[in-house]
C-alpha cells in the first residue's frame, strides 16, 4: 500500500504574523504545532508534509496548490483564532459546505477530540465558502482553528498541553487514514473482552481517565478499533459514543449496561440504506406514526418525512446518536 501523504499547513508566516496577542504571534505556534504533528505522523508511517517548514510567506491558494501538486491525501491547515474583544475561546474547524462525508467526520473527530482531551470549548465544525485554502484544495482539506491566541484561558490550557495536542492532531489523522504506529513498535493492547478485572469507574473520572487505569491504551486510535468492535459505527469520539463504549465495554466484563446504553438506537452495519431500510435491518419499526415518536424525541416537532428530516435522523442513526423515543 502507497503512504498516505498528508500535508499540514502551518497557517500565516513571514510578514504575515496572523493574529498576534500578548506577545505571542499565531504563526510560530502554528509552525510548531505543525512541525510536532507531522513528527508523530510519520511515525504513524504517513508521509506528513509541511507546506512550509520556516517563517518563509506563502499565499494560501499555493498552500493548497502545494498539497494537490502533491497527490495529497488529505490537507490540515493550522490556526489559531483571535475574536475582536478576547471573549471567544475554544476549538473549531473548517470545511466547505459541500465538503465529503469522510472530511465532515475527520473535522468533528477533530474538534471533539481536542476539546474533550483538552477542556478546550467545543465550538463545533462551521462550513465556509470564505477560505481560499479550502476553496482551491481539490483534496479533503479542513482548516483548523486550535485556540485563541488572545484568551489567556485557551492559552494557558495549549501551554501545559503543546506536545500532546500535536498528538492529537496527528492521532486524529492516523485514525481516519487506519494507521498504526510503524517505528515505535507499541504492542497491540489486549482488546477489551481480554482485560481482567475491570474496574468500576469512580465518579468523577472520564472514560479515558478510566481506560488508563485499567492499564488500557485510551489512545483515539484504540478507541475507534474498540467501538468498531462492539458495533459503534463512524466513531468521532462524542461524549455519547464514549458512553456507550464504555458501558459496553463494562458489560462485557459481567457488569450491567446501565440505562444510559439503552438510550440509542444501535448504529445499522449496512451505511449505503435509507432510513426505513435501516431502521427495519435494526427491527425498529420504521412505520410513519413510529418515526414521527422517533423524530420528536431527536427535536423534530413537526416530522412529515421530508427528504432533510429523513436524512438528519438517518445521520444521527448511522452515528449511534439517535436518541430511543
Ligand atoms: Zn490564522
Amino acid at each position: 500500500m502507497s503512504r498516505r501523504i498528508i500535508h499540514l499547513d502551518a497557517g500565516h508566516g513571514g510578514h504575515d504574523p496572523g493574529a498576534v496577542a500578548n506577545g505571542r504571534r499565531e504563526k510560530d505556534i502554528t509552525l510548531e504545532i505543525a512541525r510536532a504533528a507531522g513528527h508523530h505522523l510519520r511515525e504513524f508511517g504517513a508521509d506528513a508534509r509541511l507546506t512550509r517548514n520556516s517563517d518563509v510567506f506563502i499565499p494560501v491558494t499555493e498552500r493548497a496548490q502545494i498539497a494537490n501538486r502533491a497527490g495529497a491525501d488529505y490537507l490540515t491547515s493550522i490556526h489559531l483564532n483571535a475574536s475582536p474583544n478576547a471573549a471567544g475561546h475554544g476549538v473549531e474547524v473548517w470545511i466547505r459546505p459541500n465538503a465529503s462525508r469522510f472530511v465532515a467526520d475527520t473535522a468533528a473527530m477533530m474538534c471533539n477530540e481536542i476539546s474533550r482531551r483538552f477542556g478546550l470549548r467545543n465550538r463545533g465544525v462551521r462550513h465556509t465558502t470564505g477560505f481560499g485554502i479550502l476553496n482551491t484544495a481539490r483534496i479533503g482539506a479542513m482548516l483548523l482553528e486550535v485556540c485563541f491566541i488572545d484568551h489567556a484561558g485557551d492559552m494557558a490550557i495549549y501551554d501545559r498541553n503543546r506536545a500532546a495536542i500535536a498528538r492529537c492532531v496527528a492521532e486524529v489523522h492516523a485514525t481516519r487514514f487506519g494507521l498504526s504506529r510503524t517505528s515505535k513498535a507499541t504492542p497491540n493492547p489486549p482488546a477489551a473482552s481480554t482485560a481482567p478485572n475491570l474496574s468500576a469507574p469512580a465518579a468523577t473520572q472520564t472514560f479515558v481517565q478510566w481506560m488508563q487505569a485499567n492499564g488500557m491504551d485510551s489512545s483515539f486510535a484504540n478507541r475507534a478499533r474498540l467501538a468498531r468492535q462492539h458495533g459503534i459505527m463512524n466513531y468521532t469520539g462524542t461524549a455519547e459514543q464514549n458512553m456507550r463504549l464504555w458501558n459496553l465495554l463494562r458489560a462485557g466484563q459481567g457488569g450491567s449496561t446501565p440505562a444510559s446504553a439503552r438510550q440509542f438506537f444501535p448504529a445499522p452495519a449496512n451505511r449505503n440504506l435509507g432510513l426505513v431500510d435501516s431502521l427495519n435491518a435494526i427491527r425498529v419499526d420504521s412505520g410513519m406514526a413510529h418515526r414521527g415518536r422517533i423524530a420528536r424525541a431527536n427535536g423534530i416537532a413537526h416530522y412529515a418525512g421530508t427528504a432533510a428530516q429523513n436524512t438528519k435522523l438517518l445521520n444521527l442513526l448511522r452515528q449511534g446518536r439517535l436518541a430511543r423515543p
